[in-house]
């Protein structure tokens, strides 16, 4: 699609549709349905619903079209479907598409509700699931096959930022005629090129930067308007996934500052990964914008930027690592991300607690590491804060 305006005009006045009021601020539009002029316009929408002609808000809505055509432009995407959840956009982006029989690659370092839908809910259902490590382009090559229907992992792996090359596994997955469907949250639509790297579906949780107040569930796929519209719509309108829209109002107001936190976000993350980087206490520091990080060129490259999460490892395991969270005086003990607040998150005591040993191991979830969501703070209050919490690791 070619580009009516750049991204921060399209994060400020992208899809915006006014009411006879002519309002400045995005209406919510807090209503299930719409009443039709007559009996013979109520028959023609059900037939062909036109741009702006609206049934029932499982279907759509005016807010909720307002989200969707921002976002779709920000992607560079034809179009998009707004959900109740990032996981019900990424459950909706695969069950949507995959049918008794059909195979899926997947990478295996997925968010744990992802890792479900792939492991105990598509298997369930006939669908056969080949798991391969995906920083390693060799594993996909081997796992995919011409029966392959889709491909899905997440650009950049929670929490131990690993990436995955775009462009590399979509020339894997496009040779067999498989969909590339990307979980983008931790690239953030901001340093998101996927769609320009070959990615045919991308999903969001807009609970994350999108929202970046942490006030609301929310999540999007964006796709081709045949996607979206054919095989994405049927499924969520008729199974109930879609999102609020009250939500899509929030989620809309964050827009207008996405591009603007996301950058202030990744520039203090980049101080701290720096600040950290040859700490005393801290043993390893994980971030893809410093060059110490094994993938920095392919993370230049395909985010322009080493993204708003830093991940490290404090000295003395568990014990040091509680020590240390609890010591902080401006972030926060949770586990949401992309948020104005920092976050400091234990992965081996919450959001991976469930994941057997060997595989935190596998996976590099170490006793001591931290996950680091960088918020909107003056960057060197959090290093203050970081360092000061560090003396009682
Ligand atoms: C948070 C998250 C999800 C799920 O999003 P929700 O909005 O919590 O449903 C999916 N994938 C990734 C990578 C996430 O970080």
């Amino acid at each position: 699609m070619t580009k009516k305006w750049n991204t921060r005009t399209q994060l400020v006045h992208e899809g915006s549709r006014r009411s006879q009021y002519g309002e400045m601020a995005e209406a919510i539009f807090l209503t299930q349905g719409f009443a039709y002029p007559d009996a013979e316009s109520a028959e023609a929408r059900f037939i062909k619903a036109g741009d702006d002609e609206f049934i029932y808000a499982r279907y759509g809505n005016p807010t909720t079209r307002t989200f969707e055509e921002r976002i779709a432009a920000l992607e560079g995407t034809e179009d998009a479907f707004a959900t109740a959840s990032g996981m019900a956009a990424v459950s909706g982006a695969l069950t949507s598409l995959l049918r008794a029989g059909d195979h899926v690659v997947s990478a295996r370092a997925l968010f744990g509700s992802c890792l479900y839908i792939l492991e105990d809910v598509l298997t369930r259902y006939g669908v056969k699931v080949t798991f391969v490590d995906g920083a390693d382009l060799d594993q996909w090559r081997a796992a995919v096959t011409p029966g392959t229907k889709a491909v899905f992992f997440e650009s950049m792996s929670n929490p131990t930022l690993e990436l995955v090359d775009i462009r590399g596994v979509t020339e894997i997955a496009h040779a067999v005629g498989a969909l590339v469907i990307v979980d983008n949250v931790f690239a953030t639509p901001i340093f998101s090129r996927a769609v320009e790297q070959g990615a045919d579906v991308v999903v969001y949780s807009a609970t994350k930067h999108i929202d970046g107040q942490g006030r609301a569930l929310g999540g999007v796929v964006c796709g081709t308007r045949d996607y979206i519209r054919k095989v994405l719509e049927p499924y969520m309108k008729h199974t109930g996934g879609s999102i609020s829209p009250f939500t899509a109002w929030i989620m809309l107001n964050g827009m207008a500052t996405l591009d603007l936190r996301c950058r202030a976000m990744a520039d203090s993350a980049l101080k701290i990964a720096q600040a950290l980087e040859g700490h005393p206490k801290v043993t390893k520091v994980i971030f893809p914008g410093l060059p110490s990080h094994p993938q920095h060129a392919l993370a230049m490259a395909q985010m322009g930027s080493g993204g708003t999460l830093v991940t490290f490892e404090v000295a003395g395991g568990k014990e040091a690592a509680f020590r240390f969270m609890n010591a902080l005086e401006i972030a926060k003990i949770s586990n949401n991300l992309g948020d104005a607040k920092s976050i400091a998150t234990h992965p081996t005591t919450t959001t991976h607690q469930r994941l057997p040993q060997e595989q935190k191991d596998a996976l590099g979830i170490t006793p001591g590491l931290i996950r680091f969501s960088v918020g909107l703070e003056d960057a060197e209050d959090l290093i203050a804060d970081l360092h000061q919490a560090l003396e009682h690791a």
